[in-house]
């Protein structure tokens, strides 16, 4: 499993910078996570956004999905030149009118998520813990081949947090907490 962060700002990016953006990808898929403004521009160095295989976001603050409402634009105008299966996008389904603007005509299909989503794409299982945030959000742990993720997109801290976070063994990114190198680590 292979981490590359692509922007890490907010709730609005420094100069030359990117909010929330990490892509994850194993032999067989690559997912990004959240994709906040910016972050369109910064995947096109590693992959278009029509070979990701979906796109999870922690939660509906534009900072952590502007520019999920561009690739929309992009798939729009690879898919007249090419045929090709729509995007999917999950993300809690709150608030309502946030959610309902990510699917877009056949190009990308919005998917509801909870705490009783997992998801498996490629080799990586996906479960969502809930944050503790001003809007419905999710912390994602990612696993693949015996090694865990787990970024916390926005949280406040929690009671349990320390627990949770022990218990998962994962690497931790906060996205305020990063420094603003983006970069590629390998687990
Ligand atoms: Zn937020």
């Amino acid at each position: 499993m292979q981490l590359t962060v692509l922007g890490c700002y907010g709730p609005y990016p420094a100069a030359g910078q990117n909010c929330s953006g990490y892509l994850v990808e194993d032999e067989a898929a690559v997912v990004l996570l959240d994709c906040g403004s910016g972050v369109l521009s910064r995947l096109r160095h590693f992959v278009e956004p029509w070979e990701l295989n979906a796109v999870i976001l922690t939660h509906l603050h534009s900072d952590h999905m502007a520019d999920v409402l561009i690739i929309r634009y992009a798939l729009l105008i690879k898919r007249l030149q090419e045929a090709g299966l729509p995007l999917l996008v999950y993300a809690p389904a709150q608030p309502k009118e946030e959610f309902s603007r990510l699917a877009y005509k056949n190009v990308v299909q919005s998917k509801p998520l909870s705490s009783n989503t997992t998801l498996t794409i490629g080799t990586m299982r996906f479960t969502f813990t809930p944050a503790v945030h001003a809007i419905t959000a999710y912390m994602i742990t990612v696993e693949s081949g015996g090694k865990k993720l787990v970024y916390s997109g926005d949280t406040e801290y929690f009671p349990r947090m320390h627990g949770f976070f022990h218990r998962e063994l994962g690497l931790f990114y906060y996205a305020k907490s990063v420094g603003s190198r983006a970069g590629s680590r390998r687990f």
